[in-house]
């Protein structure tokens, strides 16, 4: 059925059209716009059944991710080597553009030298660096780690706040990294969005090209079920680490092709 969209009606697409389209071509005209905002005013009054369907078929997508994932890897944790939540924030830290294979090299010596906070705040940043050299950005992380453990025992009485305003007072603590410790050391429904997580969710059509990293945390946590979405940051890490590769994604060892806009977008265009 012929679907007619007047002068002017569909504001999503920002400019004035006049012609006929399918429910299919429109739905697809959706897919291709940005940051499609769910609400109907933004859409052309005559597109409400593409709107649903388009909704629908998100929705969907994001079913079939958790089901898949749930079933391949129902365990997803971080590979960073860790005891307690000061363990984890300083392993956190130093990963910022390094791998979790070279932190967890480093961090024995460094915990054990460092084996509660208020040790690493009574030391100095020089002797911190002796410790984390082979890491990347040695001489940052070491003054972000020792004010780190200052203002912990200083503001928080040494111990790890649970929430992420607090978090974010820590030197060297941003958005993602209070993110992971509310996803990992806390068990709260957080998406930490690292460069593997935007570029998979974006390839898989989870996001819709998203612009920066929060856009794409706030729309991974609002289609996600709450009880899943520390996990799916696992899922999507993994899975951007080992198969969806940012070079070269591993398609031919995917199991979520049918799903992956990246991929029927491939074959198409080889068709
Ligand atoms: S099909 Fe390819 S692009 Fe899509 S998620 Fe899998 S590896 Fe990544």
């Amino acid at each position: 059925m012929a679907l007619r969209l007047s002068v002017g009606a569909c504001l999503l697409m920002n400019k004035e059209i006049l012609f006929e389209l399918s429910h299919a071509e429109c739905a697809e005209l959706y897919e291709t716009q940005s940051d499609p905002k769910y609400s109907a005013g933004r859409f052309c009054v005559f597109c409400e059944f593409c709107v649903k369907n388009y909704n629908m078929r998100i929705q969907q997508k994001y079913d079939a991710f958790v089901a898949y994932f749930e079933e391949h890897m129902p365990i997803a944790e971080s590979e960073l080597h860790y005891k307690d939540p000061y363990q984890l924030l300083v392993a956190v830290i130093l990963s910022a553009q390094c791998t979790d294979k070279r932190v967890n090299m480093t961090t024995p010596a460094l915990f054990q030298r460092f084996p509660k906070v208020q040790d690493m705040a009574a030391s100095s940043a020089d002797e911190i660096y002796s410790y984390i050299k082979s890491i990347s950005y040695p001489n940052n992380k070491a003054k972000n780690l020792l004010g780190m453990a200052q203002t912990l025992v200083r503001d928080f009485n040494g111990l790890v706040p649970s929430n992420l305003d607090d978090l974010q007072k820590l030197p060297g603590v941003g958005r993602k990294t209070a993110n992971v410790m509310m996803a990992v050391a806390f068990n709260q429904p957080a998406m930490p969005v690292d460069t593997h997580v935007f570029r998979v969710s974006n390839r898989i059509g989870l996001t819709k090209n998203s612009k920066n990293v929060l856009e794409t945390e706030k729309t991974l946590v609002a289609h996600l079920p709450q009880e899943v979405i520390s996990k799916a940051h696992h899922w999507l890490i993994l899975h951007g680490r080992y198969v969806c590769l940012a070079r070269k994604p591993k398609c031919e060892e995917c199991g979520i092709t049918t799903i992956c806009d990246f991929y029927q977008k491939k074959q198409k265009q080889q068709q």
